[in-house]
């Protein structure tokens, strides 16, 4: 099963995503968790991406796009994968499709998280993430258990650069330009699916699977 996730930055596509891997037992594959990876590991793609990354802009096309089309070539992809943050734009949604049609294959479900931009903000000011597994948490809405540590591995919890709410902001400018036409790209091709991204996330889930099946 391929599944595109979409939505606003901080709709929830992370937090469902890892969710939907572990059930469906096929790869998570965020290409934000992948430029964080570059960035931490001081690769010179990560060097790149970060100038992008900081000011809330979208990373350029050609390096999001070899990388992706690099990382389905991993054995692990064999029975689909859960794209969460990939494709941002209408050229990345058109490569993929085109990489997708040379082997037979296509997208089976994009799943819409809606979640007005007035709680955006709120949701990205709460998020932590851990620095050892990658792991998203928020302090109101999904807290740990201990105060700024990782439930799974323990490792610290920070705040991620992009965001800051003048990040988010522009972030979110760019997400109506440049990713929400993706939503009549995959309508016309009758594979969009829409939930509702305001209610708990275990709710938000249950909507899901009944849309992907069991
Ligand atoms: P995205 O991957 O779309 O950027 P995340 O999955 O990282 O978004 O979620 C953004 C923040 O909102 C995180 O701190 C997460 O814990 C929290 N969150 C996710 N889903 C919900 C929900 N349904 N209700 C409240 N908070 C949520
Ligand atoms: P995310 O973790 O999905 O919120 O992504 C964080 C940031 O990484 C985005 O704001 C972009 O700068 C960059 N990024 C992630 N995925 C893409 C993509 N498909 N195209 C362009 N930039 C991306």
């Amino acid at each position: 099963m391929k599944i595109i996730m979409l939505g606003a930055p901080g709709a929830g596509k992370g937090t469902q995503a890892k969710m939907l891997a572990a059930k469906y037992d096929i790869p998570h594959i965020s290409t934000g968790d992948i430029f964080r990876a570059n960035i931490k590991n001081g690769t010179e793609l990560g060097a790149k991406a970060k100038e992008y990354m900081d000011k809330g802009l979208l990373v350029p096309d050609e390096l999001v796009v070899d990388l992706i089309m690099d990382r389905f070539q991993a054995d692990d992809c064999k029975n689909g994968y859960i794209l969460d943050g990939f494709p941002r734009t209408i050229p990345q949604a058109e490569a993929l499709d085109k990489a997708l049609a040379a082997v037979g294959e296509s997208i089976d479900y994009a799943i819409n998280v809606e979640v007005p931009d007035e709680n955006i903000v709120n949701r990205m000011s709460g998020r932590r993430a851990c620095v050892g597994c990658g792991a998203t948490y928020h302090i109101k809405y999904s807290p740990t258990k201990v105060e700024g540590k990782c439930d799974t591995c323990g490792a610290d919890l920070i705040i991620r650069d992009d965001d800051k709410p003048e990040t988010v902001l522009n972030r979110l400018n760019v997400y109506h330009e440049q990713t929400q036409p993706l939503i009549d790209f995959y309508s016309a091709k009758g594979v969009m699916k829409e939930v509702d991204g305001t209610v708990d996330m275990n709710d938000v889930f249950d909507a899901i699977v009944a849309i992907l099946g069991e």
